[in-house]
Formats: C-alpha cells, structure tokens, sequence
C-alpha cells in the first residue's frame, strides 16, 4: 500500500528482526494478544529503506552461530533508532558478539526447561517473574559479559540467562518467551513493550476497522473500482465486507461456482453475502465449463491444475463484462492474503535466501493489469475472525472449516463426474450436519466426506447392490502441519453412516479415516 499510510506508522509498532528461528512469529502473535501491534521482517532489513520508526526492536533467535562465517547480522542503524532493544538467544548472542565477540560453542546443548534466578530485581524486563520456568533452546553460549553490559539474571546452566547494557535499555535474554513453556514469558515480553518500550496497547479489531477503511479509501481514491473473488470461506468474506463498508458499490464481488463447491453453497452465498451482508455480488455458473475440462482427468495434480487455470480464465472473461456505474474502469485485484502468508514469504531463510512473492494472483495481475489489494495482509487468523463478527457476519460463517481451492474435486477420488460430485456432495452434507447437531463442529480443525471410486458388495431391502464407498475425514491440529484424527464416539459414527447408506443413492459402504499427518496429508488427493 504503497503512498497509504502503512499499518507499522497508524499503530505504536514493535518491530520483531527474524533471524530465521521456527518460533519468531510467535514473538509477534503474544506481543499481539495483549494489544500491542508488532511485526516481522527478516534480519537483513535496512533500518534506512523502513519508512516508519518502531517503539522497540526485537532481535529473535536462529539456527546458525553468530562466530560463523557466513552468520546473519544485524544492521548497525538499529542501535540509532535511539529505542529499547530486546536480543532472545541468538539475538543476544549477537548483541554480545558485536560488543566484544563473547559467544562460543558450549559444552554441551541446553534445550528444555530452566529456572529463571533474577539477578537484579530492580531490572523492569523480569517485573513479577522471579523463579519462573523458561524455556530453552541453545548451543552456543556468552563467555563473558559484552562490554557495557551487566549481568541481570542466572539460571543453573546460564550465568548469562539474561543481561542489560549499563547505561541503554538493551537486554540479552539466553531463553525464548514466546513460547508458552516459559510459563511467564508473555509478562517478559509485555513489560518490555508496554513498560519500557513505551507501546500503546491499542491494537483491536475495533481499531483496526476504522484505521483500515480509511486506508482503503485513500487507496483506491474517490472514483476507482475494485474487483474480487468470493469463496464462501471466511477469509474472502471479511475482506468484501470490509471493502464494501469501505467504497460500497463500486467493490464487485465474483463468486464463480465450479460444479464441486459444497451442496447448496452457490445459493447459500448469494442470501448471506449478496442479500444479508449486501455486498455487490455477481454469481457465475461456470460448472458445465469446469467440469467438461475434467473430464477423463485422474491425476490428482492436474485437477488442481485445470481447476486453477480455469478459474483464472473465466474470471478474467466475467470480470471484464462488469460495467461499473461510475463508468470507470476496474483497477484493482482484492486479494484476502493473511499474515502467515506474508510471514512465510519474508522470513528469513538462511544467508543466501531468496525472497518468494506470492503465486496464487500473479496470472491474473499480470493478464488485467490490475493493481493488488490486500486489506487483511496484517492479520493472524483469529483477528480475521474476530474481525469478521465485529463487520456482522455470522458466527457459523466465521468458524468455517477451511475449504479447498479444488473444492469436491479433491474429495472425489479419480474421475470427477456431476454424479460423482452429488454422491461426495450428499454425503459430506449429512456428515457435517451431524457434527453440528452433536454439538462437535467446532472441536473439530476441518472435516469432510470423500468418495471412493472402488466398488463393493452390500445388501440392501434382500437385494445385493455392488456400489461405492465414502471416507469420512475429521482432524484436529492448531497450523495444519501436523494433524491427528478425531477420536467421534461409536455411536456418532454408526449413526452417521447408517445415515449415509440410506440416503445417498450409490453408497454401500462407510468408513472412517484414522491416519494423521503426517504421514497423511489432509485431503486424500
Ligand atoms: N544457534 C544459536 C545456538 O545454538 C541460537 C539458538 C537460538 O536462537 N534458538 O545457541
């Protein structure tokens, strides 16, 4: 957003340096739950190229060894920002190697949990933490004090667990408070940012609307008009609401039904957000097109394929038959981008990294030469939900379980047929359905029927039939890198498959899916 005033320069902003540890978006995430704005960029951003000044910096930890040759390190200029700075592990490992060179390989790795024994009780950073667990998770360690620097916490292997300069406030902790392991790291982190950073506590959903559509306005200007595709899921839902709070009609809404969306959805889209949320919404049925491109197709990656390109084709061709009232033409692309994708495309990924731009809207940008718009770019999951209830979408919208871009395509295993789709359709309905009824929906991370396309043998009314089988599919995880199956009660599930058998034609059989991910994934394809 490029001459809009960025979200870093509305809100007091900590300003968290990844040094390429698998906890640094954490350190975001906490400084966030207690209302502070913070954000990540990687360890090699110029203080001079950042365009806003944090209230604080935060050095976090990495995989490599400050004495190695090829170690990131820091840009000198943070240190004439002239503001608090916080190094965890091996940020202080760096703070202590740039005043003296004081870091060594230890004797041996310390990782696991530690007692924190405050030093010096008159150190702002440890107010109320004496005594508590920390977590650790190192190799190397300080040998001496940095010059300048004092001693303000020990534990049994660390007489370095935690330092400050003399005279600055700059700290060196040796454990990492972003984790919830160290029961009291997130007190470390807010008496950092709020007590001596100095950071107003103001970042809330209610805040960030206001700030956020004034961004917006300012961005697209008096007159121009904006286009996006809608899902149904919650992501895309809440950045159209949030443009048409912000430029009303002149926000175009595109959802394309693909022929393997969920039973009912087109039309359950067009009453809640065409009708309830009243954003300007156009359908387009396009299933014959999708679906008469898949025919024949098995392969898994190539569904995806088609699915994906021709997406970008018929919206593209829908898009260019809107004629807006102001006679003006569409200039930009709303994309409800999320911060873990921002985050896993700048965080930093070793001295040689290559920074990865977004795949997902490249073609179309390129193709309709639109400029991006990206409202939610900010935003953790959670604060689009909450964002979500406060712009008045519905809870059951809100809590949505994530839904595939290749929608029942992926869920019907082999080839996808209209009839194919009814049955994984039909089934998946009656599944979900029960789920809500037992009161278990949100217990559950994602959950779906898949269709089978093996026949077998079943008895039906003294009849043999010889149809296919469904796999139901429930997991729970909190990132959706790993995932464990849902343990539902006998019961649930005799009750949903006897459903299943009796209901949707073409079933004879049910089972259910008791893998986790790894080593499966997900979705079956
Ligand atoms: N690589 C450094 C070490 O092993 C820092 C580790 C960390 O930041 N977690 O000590």
């Amino acid at each position: 957003m490029s001459d809009v005033e960025q979200v870093s320069s509305v809100f007091d902003t900590i300003l968290v340096l990844d040094f390429g540890s698998q906890y640094s978006h954490l350190i975001t995430r906490r400084l966030r739950e207690f209302n502070v704005y913070a954000e990540m960029l990687p360890c090699t951003q110029k203080i001079s190229e950042l365009g806003w000044k944090p209230k604080g910096v935060i050095l976090s930890g990495g995989p490599y060894s400050v004495y190695a040759e090829d170690a990131p390190h820091v840009d000198m200029d943070v240190f004439k920002l002239d503001v608090p700075i916080l190094g965890i592990c091996y940020g202080m490992q760096e703070l202590a190697w740039i005043n003296g060179k004081q870091v060594a390989r230890g004797e041996k790795r310390e990782y696991g949990p530690a007692t924190l024994k405050v030093e010096d009780a008159s150190s702002p950073l440890f107010e109320g933490m004496d005594h508590s667990r920390v977590w650790m998770s190192h190799g190397d360690k300080l040998h001496g004090l940095p010059t300048g620097y004092k001693v303000i916490a020990t534990s049994d292997n660390s007489p370095f667990c935690g330092i400050t300069h003399e005279e600055k406030p700059i700290f060196g902790i040796q454990f990492h408070p972003e984790v919830t392991h160290s029961t009291q790291g997130k007190t470390l982190l807010k008496n950092f940012a709020v007590n001596i950073c100095k950071a107003n506590q103001n970042w809330t959903m209610e805040n960030f609307i206001d700030t956020e559509i004034k961004r917006i306005r300012e961005l697209v200007g008096p007159t121009a008009e904006v286009i996006g595709a809608v899902s149904g899921g919650v992501d895309s839902t809440v950045a159209a609401k949030l443009m048409t709070e912000a430029i009303g009609e002149r926000f175009h809404a595109i959802l394309v039904d693909n022929g393997v969306l969920r039973l009912n959805e087109a039309a359950n889209v067009k009453k809640t957000l065409g009708e309830g949320l009243k954003i300007n919404l156009t359908v387009v049925d396009a299933a014959d097109e999708f679906l008469d491109k898949l025919k024949g197709v098995t392969d898994p990656e190539k569904k995806r394929k088609i699915i994906g390109n021709t997406f970008i084709h018929v919206f593209e061709r829908e898009a260019a038959k809107i004629q807006p009232k102001s006679g003006e033409e569409i200039e930009f692309l709303l994309q409800g981008t999320l911060y873990p994708d921002v985050i896993e495309s700048i965080s930093f990924k070793g001295p040689s990294q290559t920074i990865k731009t977004h795949h997902n809207v490249g073609g179309l940008l390129e193709d309709m030469k639109l400029k991006l718009i990206e409202p939610l770019r900010e935003l953790f999951k959670d604060e689009v939900r909450h964002l979500g209830e406060l712009l008045g979408i519905s809870h059951e919208l809100v809590w949505r379980h994530p839904f595939p871009g290749p929608g029942i395509a992926i869920r019907v295993l082999g080839e996808v047929t209209r009839e194919q789709v009814e049955i994984a359709r039909k089934a998946d309905f009656i599944y979900i359905e029960e789920i809500r009824k037992a009161g278990l929906y949100n217990k559950i991370s994602q959950a779906f029927a898949c269709l089978l396309p093996v026949k077998s043998v079943g008895v039906m009314g003294d009849q043999r039939t010889y149809e296919q089988v469904i796999a139901l599919r429930a997991i729970e995880t909190t990132d959706f890198m790993t995932a464990d199956w849902f343990p539902f009660e006998h019961d649930f599930l005799k009750r949903v498959a006897s459903r299943i058998v009796n209901e949707v034609d073409g079933v004879a059989r049910v089972t259910y899916d008791i893998t986790s991910k790894p080593p499966a994934t997900v979705e079956w394809e």
